[in-house]
């Protein structure tokens, strides 16, 4: 039925496969969240023209097997922020007379990279004063530690995904958690503020980070999402272990409507096409600055969360 597709979709299925293996595998069971298996392309979505599968989508945000560990080039996105990340995995440093705030230290493995990436910039690895995250994932978290030894960085922590960082121990080490923190907390440094915002679903404490920074004159709101994403293997239904998934999910996309955003920014770079904006650096308006790309992302998510939820409700039916 599906015809000359299928072994497109057997080949990618695939790859992607590969992927969600060795990247979430863990994370999955560790929060219950094994729902179908993660080989199969998943529900179809197509929002404003573009087409994703669940698997793409993944797929789109993690990118191939080098590009999480692979850095991308270090540049100023707005104001006092800055890309430290490699390709598919992002960390930003927003510096201020105080010192820095790092956000995501990704995997352990890229933390040299980041490093270099920040002394590239002309800052210093040491300066970085307090280390925050986007959610317990281990490409946004696992490198914490290391971190914390290099710089000696407070590590501020979403009360709900305390559990599952404390399950986090590369090489046997402790997770650090400096301090814990709660949905619309703040974290101040050097006269910049960070608005942590609680959005659930994707892990219990997924967090999407604000900020307003000055450029030219004016001032941007910048949104850092923590992830709105569904991945491959998630149960959505009858998860003993986030028995309220669905609905914590229904209510990130409701804060993430509420949020005014002028610079979408998120843990994958996929989640605002980096690649197509770093090419229009400095030949004109910042290219970050774009409040429609924020809505799509938000539409894409909401759309593959319902398609994916639909799906799994119909199965439990007794549906195909
Ligand atoms: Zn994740």
């Amino acid at each position: 039925m599906r015809g000359s597709t299928t072994y497109l979709l057997g080949l990618f299925t695939v790859i992607a496969g590969l992927h969600i293996g060795r990247l979430e595998a863990g994370q999955a069971s560790a929060t219950g969240q094994r729902g179908r298996g993660s080989q199969e392309p998943g529900p179809t979505i197509t929002v404003a023209g573009r087409t994703f599968t669940q698997a793409s989508l993944f797929q789109r945000n993690i990118g191939g097997p080098d590009d999480q560990t692979t850095p991308f080039p270090p540049h100023k996105v707005i104001g006092n922020i800055y890309y430290v990340g490699t390709k598919s995995l992002a960390a930003f440093l927003v510096v201020t007379p105080q010192g820095n705030i790092l956000i995501n230290s990704t995997y352990e493995r890229n933390v040299p990279t980041i490093q270099k990436s920040i002394e590239q910039l002309g800052f210093k690895f040491s300066d970085t004063k307090i280390l925050l995250g986007s959610h317990a994932h281990g490409d946004h978290q696992e490198g914490d530690a290391m971190v914390k030894q290099l710089t000696g960085a407070q590590v501020i922590v979403m009360a709900e995904d305390v559990p599952a960082l404390r399950a986090m121990k590369p090489g046997g080490k402790e997770h650090p958690i400096d301090k814990i923190i709660h949905d619309a907390d703040s974290v101040t440094l050097g006269g910049t503020t960070l608005v942590a915002h609680l959005t659930p679903g994707h892990t219990r404490g997924c967090t999407t980070w604000t900020m307003r920074v000055p450029e030219g004159g004016k001032s941007y709101d910048v949104v850092i999402i923590g992830s709105f994403g569904t991945n491959p293997g998630f149960k959505l239904v009858n998860n003993p272990d986030a028995p309220q998934i669905a609905d914590e999910f229904r209510r990130t996309f409701k804060v993430a409507r509420s949020l005014h955003c002028d610079v979408p920014l998120g843990s994958h770079p996929g989640m605002y096409n980096l690649e197509e904006k770093f090419a229009k650096l400095g030949k004109g308006s910042n290219p970050f600055i774009d409040p429609a790309g924020y809505k799509l992302e938000v539409d894409i998510d909401e759309a593959m969360f319902n398609a994916v939820l639909a799906e799994q409700q119909k199965a439990l039916s007794g549906g195909d």
